[in-house]
């Protein structure tokens, strides 16, 4: 789709399963379970949802997913499918993974992350090797040295060869706009550098939540993960992005949402999806 200048594709670089009480914490299952149906195992249905932007000239990804690198053994447990989702659908737009100019990922956990490397011929490679990637030096700092809680969720194998000497990497300290009409908001919340990333042309812009908003039911601002590590962190950065993106109508594309990921807000809260898929 297009706003303004700005060229989107919303993609999906992955499926798997996550269990539900995972999603929604201290919602009840009797509640969330009228919004998304969960298998014999109370796992639910999760997507990888990326998006690639043209803007300028430039090729942006955001997101990279679960990729292909996941022991069998885990994969299994999270029903992964699709893991190539994202280069497939790199391929079909026509553009070459070194011909990406800025990688964003919104955190480092393994699910969002996972794509940024890949094994090629017993040699651990960046998928992207000419991008610029920015990250937040607070996530970098806490990926290498998780608390025991957020062990699992960080594998290094995602991100240390960014750091290889290569310079491709840059550490940011809060907001920032990266390139003209690229912003980073730094939110927290969900990890300490979460971030968000508000892509602008003129008045339009989109943003990709990263797992501040996961799927639609989480659209109600106290509805939060269980892996939040700071809870109400993300309900007031949720409710500050959901003031700016039904006032300016921002599209919003949701991390993990399966059907429809990508969408408007209305003033009265209901979810107005934009159906295309990449
Ligand atoms: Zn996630």
């Amino acid at each position: 789709m297009r706003l303004g200048d700005l060229e989107l594709y919303i993609l999906v670089a992955g499926r798997w399963k996550a269990d539900g009480g995972l999603m929604f914490g201290v919602v009840p299952k009797v509640l969330w379970e009228k919004q998304k149906l969960a298998d014999g195992n109370n796992m639910i249905d999760m997507a990888c949802v990326g998006l690639v932007a043209r803007l300028n000239g430039k090729v942006i990804v955001c997101e990279t997913g679960i990729g292909t690198k996941l022991s069998e053994k885990r994969a299994q447990q999270v029903v992964l499918r699709e893991p190539e989702g994202l280069l497939h659908s790199l391929k079909r737009l026509g553009i070459r993974p070194d011909e990406v100019d800025a990688v964003i990922t919104t955190h480092l956990h393994w699910d969002h992350a996972g794509g940024l490397t890949r094994w090629d011929k017993g040699c651990l490679e960046l998928t992207f090797p000419k991008a610029r990637h920015f990250i937040q030096r607070s996530e970098w700092d806490f990926a290498l040295r998780p608390d025991i809680r957020s062990q699992s969720a960080y594998l290094t194998e995602d991100f240390t060869p960014l750091e290889d000497g290569n310079q491709l990497v840059e550490f940011l300290d809060g907001d920032a706009e990266v390139m003209p009409g690229v912003q980073i908001r730094h939110v927290g919340g969900h990890t300490p550098g979460s971030q968000i990333l508000v892509l602008r042309s003129g008045e339009l812009a989109c943003a990709v939540t990263g797992d501040l908003v996961c799927q639609t039911p989480h659209l109600r601002v106290p509805w939060t993960m269980s892996a939040d590590l700071e809870p109400l962190r993300v309900m007031e950065e949720k409710a500050r992005l959901f003031e700016e993106a039904q006032k300016h109508r921002w599209l919003l594309v949701l991390s993990h949402e399966t059907d429809q990921p990508a969408g408007y807000l209305e003033e009265d809260g209901r979810w107005r999806p934009e159906p295309r898929l990449a």
